[in-house]
């Protein structure tokens, strides 16, 4: 089956109740059962059934079932966020006195998270890019995982998740990737050697921006050691599930991090047409950034144009896909918002992988808590834009923004003369 095809006939697209397509809405906190006994089965695992929507659900589970198909993993968990899910899949592995190499140009909250995890005796150590050569000399006795972004938001460096997975597999590390502006549309990080893939599915999963949600997807195939991953012990005996078994018994579910089941509904409905979106959103922000590159006084970021460092590595690892977000710099922070304010189309709000094109000044919002250096290396500088390209006509969104740039350009050359 082609992606597609598998979004709505996949083995994880079941027959629910009364033929229903889509599934029902489980809007319920609890599921009672006949007997006590029954339930106390439920509870410790040895009966297959739901007990509390926080601890699994049938809507948020048909969900996970979904995502899981589609990323080709063994097994996917909901949160209520990207956030809950990068927060979830990291403390699963990680105690004090670990160390956390990660990539930069990252998302911002994923580096405020970092930084929260220090009061907690876990330490991260940037690399610029996240490649084998700045991975290496990181690597200490203490590291013990590798976290990037497939297509970092806002950096758009793009990792060759193959070399970067057999290298860390030789440090004896995990590879956990959040591919939320890759989507399986563009690559199945599991398939290249990822252990963990984690998504943001509020963006382009969701793809309407109407339910904030996250999910993590387990590839099973990272042997984990007890004696690096002292918490990992007491669920080795699950196999390739252990890493699935501790979050789902532990600490995901005793944060309360759980989806909740109107926004599991949401998404299943959303990401039905997560293929077309994609295909429509990569093709007009290739246009829109080729047209910009056209554009007097905007210099672009995107990953797929021909003169970007990563265009080999996108044809190879993303077939030819850039993704849907682009950066471009106009000279000056206000310069930016001119510009901004001057776009008809594009709305001035913080999310992505909307059906709708939105942009972003990232220095004075989502990267407001990083530092100057932290900024730099994102490629986040006082006059950088961030699109999130949607799915309006090309024609419509080119013309919009070449439109306000002709017009500030005018405008800023007449404050110069006067
Ligand atoms: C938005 C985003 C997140 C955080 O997700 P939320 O659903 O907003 O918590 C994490 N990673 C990336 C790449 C994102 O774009």
């Amino acid at each position: 089956m082609e992606f597609n095809t598998k979004l709505l006939h996949g083995n994880a697209v079941k027959r629910y109740q009364d033929g229903a397509t889509v599934p029902p809405i489980s809007q319920v906190n609890a599921f009672s059962y006949d007997s006590a006994e029954q339930l106390e089965k439920v509870f410790d695992n040895r009966a297959p059934g739901f007990a509390y929507s926080r601890i699994s659900n049938p809507v948020v589970d048909a969900f996970e079932q979904r995502v899981n198909e589609l990323e080709g993993g063994l097994g996917a968990l909901a949160c209520s966020s990207g956030m809950a899910a990068i927060t979830a899949a990291l403390l699963n592995i990680l105690q004090e006195g670990d160390e956390l190499i990660a990539g930069n140009g990252l998302f911002g909250g994923t580096i405020d998270l970092f930084q929260d995890l220090k009061a907690f005796g876990i330490q991260t150590k940037f690399v610029h890019h996240l490649t084998v050569e700045e991975i290496e000399p990181l690597v200490t006795d203490k590291t013990r995982a590798v976290f990037g972004e497939v297509i970092g938001n806002p950096g758009l460096d793009v990792v060759d998740i193959r070399s970067v997975a057999d290298f860390v597999h030789t440090k004896k590390l995990p590879l956990l990737l959040d591919s939320t502006t890759a989507t399986p549309y563009l690559v199945q990080p599991l398939a290249l050697g990822a252990d963990i893939v984690i998504h943001s599915s509020s963006k382009y999963m969701n793809g309407g921006g109407n339910a904030v949600s996250g999910v993590i997807v387990d590839g099973g195939r990272f042997s984990w050691d007890a004696k690096r991953y002292p918490g990992m012990k007491a669920y080795l005996k699950h196999g390739p599930f252990a890493y699935l078994a501790k979050l789902r018994n532990g600490i995901w579910r005793n944060m309360g991090g759980c989806l909740a089941p109107m926004n599991a509904f949401l998404n299943i409905v959303g990401m039905e047409t997560l293929g077309l979106r994609m295909e429509k959103i990569c093709e007009n922000a290739k246009l829109l950034a080729q047209a910009l590159q056209q554009t007097e006084g905007v210099t672009v970021n995107y990953p797929a144009l021909e003169t970007n460092v990563y265009k080999q590595l996108v044809q190879e690892q993303l077939h030819g896909m850039g993704g849907g977000i682009l950066t471009i710099r106009v000279g000056t922070k206000e310069q930016a918002y001119r510009l901004m304010n001057r776009l008809k189309f594009a709305c001035k709000a913080t999310n992505i992988g909307d059906v709708r094109t939105l942009v972003i000044h990232p220095a004075s919002t989502i990267y407001l808590h990083s530092n100057e250096q932290q900024k730099e290396a994102a490629g986040v500088y006082p006059d950088t834009i961030r699109v999130s390209v949607g799915i309006e006509d090309a024609q419509d969104l080119i013309h919009d923004f070449t439109e306000a740039q002709k017009e500030i350009s005018v405008y800023g050359g007449r404050k110069e003369r006067r």
